[in-house]
Order: structure tokens, then C-alpha cells, then sequence
């Protein structure tokens, strides 16, 4: 019997070691990773580059309270903003605490500093912002919040890509829209530019804060630095954590200027956000992202794997869609996704669903064609054998 809680559905692989675009697992069997840790190892497994400069920060300082300025943490917080059309950076530990950050800035900017007592925050079906108690009620599944009551006030959850029930949805009590550009564990469903332009323009109408949720989707996942930088928008609020650290955890908060004051001394604050171990991991990330030019990178593997799953579902009717954007890839399927994901990690290729009929492929960006060809491969005999194994619809 374990001694951990069962509150995951684990797979029975025990993975013991990562290199590159592999793990291994106790009897030293290699695995293809087309899950990079759920979009987190995105430079691969022990990235070298990342390695080198967490060790050096090892050698240096590993905690420092957040009672004291922080030079590497003001390094990090300078080349996200950077990189974005926000101003201020918070750090924390994880997605879930990055949302629940937002969530606490929206409603205090609108209470205290315009002074105005609005405070829901609108949400769409299929989202996912994670596990606290205002994340989950926030996201828009039901299975994540089987057991929990009572939950949060304030959360209003409408249907996604459409601008007419969302405009229906706005009250006087509405005080922020919180999106993700395209819904990671929900299926793999990008935001339509027309949805989001109609969202760009209630903001405004309404005086409602954008909050955009880059978790899944942000440093470089979809071929651009952040998601939203596909779309003509400049959100008030950018979340960020998985591929932030290349696995070491770490969560931000990105922020317009106008939000600053709404968090001053005090109002909130977390013991390791912002470590100096997690912040060289993070810089070290965007750093190599950068230097080695894996936003190209991205988008040519994009394109290749995105090419080979289209000729997939030119010959394989089960395939009903691929989207996604980069390298988060949504392949929706007339069968369940579940079975096909467990004979494709018999076959050593580890990948993903999303929902019960999408696979959800999330290689590390340092994936190459040969690989990519290897996992279509077994991804098509596998299709072939579950079409004969399962009657036509
Ligand atoms: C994973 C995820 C989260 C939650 O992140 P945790 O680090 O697991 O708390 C939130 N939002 C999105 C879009 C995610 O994919």
C-alpha cells in the first residue's frame, strides 16, 4: 500500500531519470516525451543551460525572505516585463497561486482604488485555473469542484468563444474577465479573434480588468513569448508558471502600472515566492529561449508535427480535428482518447488527453523531426488497430 494519498490517477510507469527529450523509467526503459511534465520542461529534461546557472545560485543563496530587495528577483521581474505589455512583476510557487493573485488584484484595484463595489469575475466552460478554492471555483468544469462546497462567491462562468452570452453576462457587480487563449486541459480550444476582440471591447465599455491566464500557454509554448501576443490585446493581468522554470517551480503575476498601488505593503505576499533558486531557473529559461532562438524553433516543429497529424486524419476517419498553436497541439478524435494513450506508452511515447475524446501532444520545444516522425508512426498503427478493434460509428 502507498503511502501517498490517492488523489492522482498515476500512471504505472516509476520514472527514475530525465534526459533531453526522454525519461526513463526503474528498469532503465527510455520514453519519448510528448508531455514535458504538462508544458513545464519545455527546454527538454535537465536542461543544460538551466542546470548550470541553478547550480551556480546553489553555490550562492538558496532563501532570502521577501523582507529584504532581492536583486535576482528584480532581474527576473525586468525581463518578463520585457517581454510583455505589463509593468510589475509578482512571484509565487505555482498556476493555482499566479490566478489566485489575479483574482485578489482585481478585486482589490476595483474596491479600493476606484472605489467601486464590483468584485465577480467572469469565467468561461471548459477552462482550467487550478486547485485553490477560488481557482477551482473559478474554472469552468464541474469534476474539479465534486466535494468542495461551499465555494467562493463571486464567479460567473459563461460559454467560451461566445461574445453574445458573455456581453449578456456582464452586471454592475462585474469587475474582471479571466480567459485562457487557448484552453489547455479543456480540449485544446484556442479563442476565436473575433471572441477576443468583442472581449477587448466590453473591457472597455465596462471598465473591466483582462486577465489572461498564460500558465499552459506562456514562455513560448504557442510560438510567441505569451499566447495573447497572437491577438491584438494588451491584457491588464498576465498569469505564468509552468514553463516558466523549466521544472523548477515557480508561479508570476504580471501587472499594468496602474494596478501597483492596489498591492501595496502588505496587502499580499507568499514565504518562497520569487526564491532565489526558483528566479535562476526562470532567467536561465527565458535567457536560453532567447539565446538559442526557440521561438523559431517552436514554430517549424509546429509545422512539421502539425503537417504529419493533418495527413493522420486525411486517412484515418476516427481523427475529426487538429488545432492548437505551437507546440500545444489538440487531436480530437471520434473514439476515446484514453485507451490510445495508454497503447502509445506500451510503445514507450508518452503523451496526453484533454477531455475524453482529444490527445493533447506538449513536446519540449528541443523535440526533433526524426522523433516527430517516431511518434506519428505509432500514433497511426495504433489509431489502425483501435479502428479494428472498435465498430464504426
Ligand atoms: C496547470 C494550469 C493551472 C494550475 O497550475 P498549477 O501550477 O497546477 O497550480 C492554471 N491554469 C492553467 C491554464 C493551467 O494549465
Amino acid at each position: 500500500m502507498s503511502s501517498l494519498f490517492p488523489n492522482y490517477g498515476r500512471w504505472p510507469i516509476r520514472i527514475v531519470k530525465g534526459e533531453g527529450n526522454y525519461l526513463w523509467d526503474e528498469a532503465g526503459n527510455p520514453y519519448l516525451d510528448f508531455v514535458s511534465g504538462i508544458a513545464v520542461t519545455s527546454l527538454g529534461n535537465v536542461p543544460p543551460k538551466v542546470k548550470a546557472q541553478v547550480q551556480e545560485q546553489l553555490d550562492t543563496l538558496w532563501h532570502c525572505s521577501n523582507l529584504f530587495e532581492i536583486p535576482i528577483q528584480e532581474k527576473l521581474a525586468e525581463k518578463l516585463v520585457s517581454l510583455t505589455c505589463g509593468d510589475r512583476a509578482f512571484f509565487c510557487n505555482s498556476g493555482a497561486e499566479a490566478n489566485e493573485a489575479a483574482i485578489k488584484l482585481a478585486r482589490r484595484y476595483t474596491q479600493k482604488i476606484l472605489q467601486q463595489n464590483r468584485y465577480e469575475i467572469i469565467t468561461f466552460t471548459q477552462s482550467f485555473h487550478g486547485r485553490t478554492l477560488a481557482t477551482l471555483t473559478a474554472t469552468g468544469q464541474a469534476k474539479v469542484k465534486e466535494g468542495f462546497a461551499p465555494l467562493p462567491e463571486g464567479f460567473t462562468i459563461v460559454p467560451y468563444n461566445d461574445g453574445e452570452a458573455l456581453a449578456a453576462a456582464i452586471t454592475d457587480k462585474t469587475c474582471a474577465i479571466m480567459l485562457e487563449m487557448v484552453q489547455g486541459e479543456g480540449g485544446v480550444h484556442p479563442a476565436s479573434p473575433e471572441f477576443v476582440e468583442q472581449i477587448q471591447t466590453l473591457c472597455a465599455e465596462h471598465n473591466l480588468l483582462l486577465i489572461v491566464d498564460e500558465v499552459q500557454t506562456g514562455i513560448g509554448r504557442t510560438g510567441k513569448w505569451f499566447a495573447h501576443q497572437h491577438y491584438d490585446i494588451q491584457p491588464d493581468i498576465i498569469t505564468m508558471a509552468k514553463g516558466l522554470g523549466s521544472g523548477f517551480p515557480i508561479g508570476a503575476m504580471i501587472g499594468k502600472e496602474k494596478l501597483a498601488e492596489a498591492f501595496g505593503p502588505g496587502s499580499h505576499g507568499t514565504t518562497f515566492g520569487g526564491n532565489p533558486l526558483a528566479c535562476a531557473a526562470g532567467l536561465a529559461t527565458l535567457e536560453t529561449i532567447e539565446e538559442d532562438d526557440y521561438l523559431s524553433r517552436v514554430n517549424e516543429m509546429s509545422a512539421y508535427l502539425t503537417g504529419k497529424l493533418h495527413e493522420l486524419a486525411a486517412v484515418h476517419p476516427e481523427v475529426v480535428a487538429v488545432r492548437g498553436k505551437g507546440l500545444l497541439l489538440g487531436v480530437e478524435l471520434k473514439i476515446e482518447a484514453a485507451p490510445l494513450v495508454e497503447k502509445m506508452r506500451k510503445e514507450r511515447i508518452l503523451l496526453l488527453q484533454a477531455g475524453p475524446n482529444v490527445l493533447r501532444l506538449l513536446p519540449p520545444f528541443t523535440i526533433e523531426k526524426e522523433e516527430i516522425d517516431r511518434a506519428v508512426q505509432v500514433l497511426d498503427s495504433t489509431l489502425r488497430l483501435s479502428a479494428a478493434a472498435t465498430p464504426s460509428s
